[in-house]
């Protein structure tokens, strides 16, 4: 997979594609795997690199949403508990479950949560992830050994999903090329070409990286944007009315110390009636989320002062060892796409269904949902677009179909390396590790760290350049590997070496090198919490 082979696929693809996906998020890519597998003929254009928006800071949870059952969203909640079992079973190298303690501190929180959650297990049926129960106070700190005891009465147990999900979309995007579809990173749709009658029948576009314009035609267009829903709409309809609410949530990282033990913190109430994890996330803490409305969308959202505020103070009521400013590894913000609806003002209280809506123009947008439903939000999507585009009906396949990487004992496999040297920290990439480890074998020097604090070596990023489209130093340390958002300082420190490398990888010249490296510099210094400035 590389990005000279995806250009060679579209040189050599004169007629109109069946589809034309815009958006390489989670949607976007989910849909061109779903078309792909279908034997639909797919291009997929993504203006930056896959998962820069929404899709690489998220929670990083599959989950049924214990809210939505709170809000009485029972379809969503079992729709979404099944795409959770259907994640794990296609993509056991990324995806695992994990135990989240609700703490008690009233009487009346062990039954009501006890009850909740027994529902919630309940309603995933075979798709199940664990028993869910009441915990004494002792087996509540058993599983969160620096929860605070103070006032505590015990707590209640019930399972979720975990994974990576920029590791995951990687895969992904990979899955959907193994199925024949054609992905670029770093290609911006500019604008929609229109037939005589007015609708759409392809795009204009641009490549990032030349500048270079090109036009594209498809049976039919869809719009998996995300937050930025609404601006390719308008360039369909000029009087489309606004489909997204744009809410920013942000998440702050601390080292292991804060949350020791391997289970994670539901907090299903915060002061302001929001729900607040802490969750143990590859050796490191992660804390969040937050939702507050946002006038725009954009690429590279930035954590307001109110929100780091909010999680620091929330986490410090729960954990022995309050976090402060100084403890911020990492600090980082994403934008939820919510469908609009009327009669509703609070961002949290939105629905997280998706919706799918052909514009008079007959282009398809797809939006709303959440990263686990991906597969059936993509499946709903590709069904109303073959309609439209009168395309041969054909079934789905996607639920059991395996994700790039499918291993199902990753783990263990990769712990199996070199007692001196382990490698595993190389399992999320499953059963390419066995590749990743032939370059070290190669050259050994590919299997030096490239920073004390995290795992990561200098093999992940020539295979990351090599073999997953990885065009920056921001890709390397911000998707490839989750450096940035694990310890930005960290990543920082790690940036001239990736560039480095990538520099010998892809011929970047020494302008080339300083000005990803700059680039990355400016992006980096939004995950770095800086002391706040005096009142
Ligand atoms: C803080 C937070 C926490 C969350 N946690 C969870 C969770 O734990 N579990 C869960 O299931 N869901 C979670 N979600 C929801 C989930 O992350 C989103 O629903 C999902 O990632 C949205 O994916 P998307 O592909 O629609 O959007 P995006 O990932 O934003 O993708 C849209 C892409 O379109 C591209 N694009 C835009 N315009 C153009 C153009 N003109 N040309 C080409 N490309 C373009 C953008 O660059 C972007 O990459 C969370 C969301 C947030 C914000």
């Amino acid at each position: 997979m590389n990005r000279f082979n995806m250009w060679r696929s579209i040189e050599a693809h004169p007629k109109a594609w069946d589809m034309l996906v815009v958006g390489g998020g989670a949607t976007g890519v989910g849909v061109a795997i779903d078309a792909a597998s279908r034997g639909y003929d797919v291009l997929l254009l993504e203006q930056s690199d896959f998962g820069k928006g929404t899709s690489s800071r998220s929670t990083k949870l599959a989950h049924g949403g214990v809210r939505y059952l709170e809000q009485g969203n029972i379809g969503l909640v079992m729709e979404a508990l099944k795409e959770r079992g259907l994640l794990l079973q296609n993509a056991p190298h990324l995806v695992h479950d994990l135990a989240f303690v609700v703490p008690n501190y009233d009487w009346w929180e062990a039954p009501f949560y006890g009850l909740g959650l027994k529902l919630y297990q309940l309603l995933a049926g075979k798709y199940g992830f664990g028993v869910s129960r009441i915990l004494s106070k002792e087996e509540t700190l058993e599983h969160l050994p620096t929860l605070k005891t103070e006032g505590l009465r015990g707590g209640a147990v019930y399972y979720d999903g975990q994974f990576d999900d920029a590791r995951l979309l990687i895969h992904m995007v990979a899955t959907a090329y193994e199925q024949g579809a054609t992905l670029l990173n770093y290609v911006e749709v500019t604008g929609l070409t229109k037939d005589a009658q007015g609708f759409v029948e392809g795009v204009s576009a641009r490549d990032i990286e030349t500048g270079n314009e090109f036009r594209a035609t498809a049976k039919v267009v869809i719009n998996a944007t995300g937050a930025f829903t609404d601006r390719l709409r308008l360039k369909a309809e000029p009087d489309a009315k606004p489909m997204i609410v744009p809410s920013q949530g942000i998440h702050l990282v601390f080292d292991s110390s804060f949350l020791q033990g391997e289970s994670a913190i539901m907090v299903p109430h915060t002061s302001d009636g929001r729900v607040l994890f802490a969750i143990p996330w590859h050796g490191h803490t992660l804390v969040g989320t937050t939702d507050t409305p946002v006038a725009t969308a954009t690429l590279e959202p930035v954590a307001m002062e109110q929100e780091i505020e909010f999680i620091l103070a929330t986490a410090g009521q729960y954990l022995t060892k309050a976090p402060t400013r100084d403890d911020v590894l990492s600090v980082f913000a994403g934008i939820r796409p919510l469908v609009r609806a009327t009669n509703v003002t609070n961002t949290a209280a939105l629905s997280r269904d998706h919706v799918i809506h052909i514009d008079r123009s007959g282009m398809v947008t797809i939006c709303g949902g959440k990263w686990t439903t991906y597969r059936h939000m993509a499946e709903d999507c590709v069904d109303q677009a073959a309609t439209l585009a009168q395309l041969p009906e054909t079934p789905c396949v996607t639920h059991h179909l395996h994700i790039h990487g499918f291993h199902e004992i990753a783990k263990e496999d990769a712990a199996k390396g070199d007692a001196a040297k382990p490698f595993g920290s190389l399992a999320v990439y499953g059963s390419d590790f066995h590749e990743i480890r032939k370059l070290i074998e190669t050259d050994a020097r590919l299997g030096e760290p490239l920073h004390a604090a995290l795992p990561y070596v200098k093999a992940e990023v020539i295979w990351a350049a090599r073999h997953e489209m990885a065009r920056t130093v921001e890709d390397i340390l911000a998707r490839r590997t989750r450096a940035l958002f694990l310890n930005a300082r960290a990543a920082l420190a790690m940036a001239p070496a990736v560039a480095d490398l990538m520099a010998s990888e892809l011929g970047w010249d020494e302008v080339i090198r300083t000005k990803h490296l700059d680039a990355f510099f400016d992006v980096a210094s939004n995950y770095v919490l800086h002391p706040r400035a005096p009142r």
